[in-house]
């Protein structure tokens, strides 16, 4: 489904709104509806089972969002967390100067797809698409274009050389995508941390940022946690909570927000040992993501360029999101840097005692790091389609379903009696509801016809429709409809909450 579609489809359906729409709404702030909550916590339900209950060395935390100020400059988020910004004087749209130049090697991207894809059409099976990207004259062209670009790019960015990118985006003659204009400011640093100020404490001194991100409130606690938890080396803290940046350009929709959730975990080792548990780490993480039924070709890594000062390797696990492969999660090899940082400027040593070496040491750290709400958004764009209905005439011959994978379902199952005029079979169908409640999350509905019951279900991503008619009040069987085969069986009422929860059962992709 295209992206638009999904985005009005999210609101109509109660998933996500955008913030404060009745004010005209807030930029780059979305709240989670009805469906939307209960999807996001089952995602989030799903990581916290796999990283700390699976693991017997990772525990959880909770930390504030609030942290002492000088958390951020020992962090390095106040001297670099900073993004390249560029205004454009007649438009007066502000951009990232590098996803302006990213956007132009997109675009010639694009083009050299077109040309592969002709070329495809052209010589049919005897193609070989790797032989046309080396030798065919314009690609390589094309190619060279992008590389320069993206080097020259990479190279500017690296010394923070702000009139290099400047001198870049003229020299590419990049248009202000809204107005085509080239008349650009020039390109400064733009510190992405959110401030407010202590109440009780005037001027810097008072200053507090909202974290940018998680992982701080883990590295702060390290010592506290590893001792209260008598956990040995290699150990992981796991953690899910806000986090706020100040993107300059916000856009496609929950997946770059201004406020957003993280679910981060820290995972404590010895140093060398790093690049052995960071392999580890992209493993598992892979897995993870396709234990939801991911498809292969949906997910991919992609090592990083440049490298952020605190890392000496790092990958992104990219998704296919309707407007191309992203970063959805990011796996770091953090050293020592942060807990040596806090450690200098905190003056309070976060060493660990290894009882087998008889040393003590900083212990370095890999991290995995996703976003919450851009695994939601993923999930609902893989899931969402719009699919023929074999045998139905007009209107219904074509159905909207968003198949998740049942186990993160919003609702696991509607319980539906076949009229609402009906006491009898009112009654029933709510005694069946009442009685599978307190195992899952169930939605009792009467209105409308039952095929537009189903179809509303259907939509939200319900593994099962339950309906309740009257050979229910003869026999005690009800039907049993599967979201994505539309198949019904007939059943006891008492195997209806073990068949769902074989389907809804976290475990089967845990374990
Ligand atoms: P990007 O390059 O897309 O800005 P990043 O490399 O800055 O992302 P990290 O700092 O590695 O991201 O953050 C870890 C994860 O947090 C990302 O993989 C992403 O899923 C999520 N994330 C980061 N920024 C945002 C945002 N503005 N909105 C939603 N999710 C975000």
């Amino acid at each position: 489904m295209d992206f638009k579609n999904i985005i009005s489809h999210c609101k109509e359906y109660g998933f996500i709104y955008q913030s404060s729409e009745i004010y005209d709404t807030l930029a780059a702030v979305y709240d989670y509806g009805p469906y939307g909550v209960e999807l996001k916590n089952n995602i989030k339900q799903y990581w916290w089972k796999a990283m700390v209950n699976m693991n017997d060395n990772i525990v959880g935390i909770d930390a504030a969002i609030f942290m002492h100020p000088k958390t951020w400059k020992a962090s390095g988020h106040v001297d670099a967390f900073n993004d390249p910004l560029i205004d454009n004087k007649d438009s007066k749209k502000r951009y990232r100067a590098d996803q302006l130049i990213e956007g132009y090697a997109e675009k010639i991207e694009a083009k050299i797809k077109k040309d592969v894809e002709k070329a495809r059409k052209r010589f049919g099976d005897a193609f070989d698409e790797e032989q046309f990207r080396t030798t065919n004259g314009r690609i390589l062209e094309r190619q060279s274009k992008i590389d320069h670009a993206i080097n020259t790019m990479n190279a500017h960015l690296k010394v923070s050389d702000m009139e290099g990118l400047k001198s870049l985006i003229e020299e590419l003659e990049i248009a202000c995508p809204e107005s085509g204009s080239r008349n650009w400011t020039d390109v400064r640093q733009f510190n992405l941390m959110f401030s407010t100020q202590l109440g009780n404490i005037t001027g810097e001194e008072g200053k507090l940022y909202l974290r940018p991100e998680t992982a701080q409130g883990i590295f702060v606690n390290f010592l506290n946690v590893q001792k209260t938890t008598r956990q040995k080396l290699p150990f992981g803290i796991a953690q899910i909570g806000k986090a706020f940046r100040n993107e300059i350009v916000a856009r496609q929709f929950i997946f770059r927000m201004r406020e957003f959730e993280q679910m981060e975990m820290q995972f404590f080792i010895q140093p060398g040992t790093e690049l052995e548990w960071y392999e580890i780490w992209k493993a598992k993480r892979m897995q993870w993501h396709r234990s939801l039924s991911v498809p292969e070709e949906k997910l991919r890594f992609h090592d990083h360029d440049n490298l952020a000062h605190y890392a000496n390797a790092a990958v992104d696990i990219e998704y296919e999101f309707p407007f191309g492969f992203r970063e959805l999660e990011g796996i770091h090899s953090r050293t020592d840097f942060d807990l040596a940082s806090h450690q200098e400027f905190s003056g309070k040593k976060l060493q660990y005692y290894d009882p087998e070496t008889s040393e003590s040491y900083v212990p370095y750290v890999v991290e995995t790091s996703i976003g919450c709400d851009r695994m939601f958004l993923a999930q609902i764009s893989l899931g969402l389609q719009e699919e023929v209905v074999p045998d139905a005439e007009g209107k219904d011959s074509t159905r909207v379903v968003m198949k998740l994978h049942p186990s993160i379902a919003p609702v696991k199952c509607a319980v539906l009696p076949l009229l609402k005029n009906r006491e009898e079979l009112v009654n029933a169908a709510q005694d069946v509801a009442n009685t599978l409640q307190p195992y899952m999350n169930v939605q009792y509905d009467e209105k409308d016809a039952i095929g537009r019951r189903y179809r509303r279900q259907d939509a939200i991503g319900t593994p099962y429709c339950i309906t309740v008619d009257f050979d229910t009040l003869e026999d005690n069987t009800v039907t049993i409809r599967d979201r994505d085969s539309m198949e019904q069986q007939r059943v006891q009422i008492e195997e209806v909450a073990s068949i769902v929860n074989k389907k809804i059962d976290m475990s089967s992709i845990l374990s």
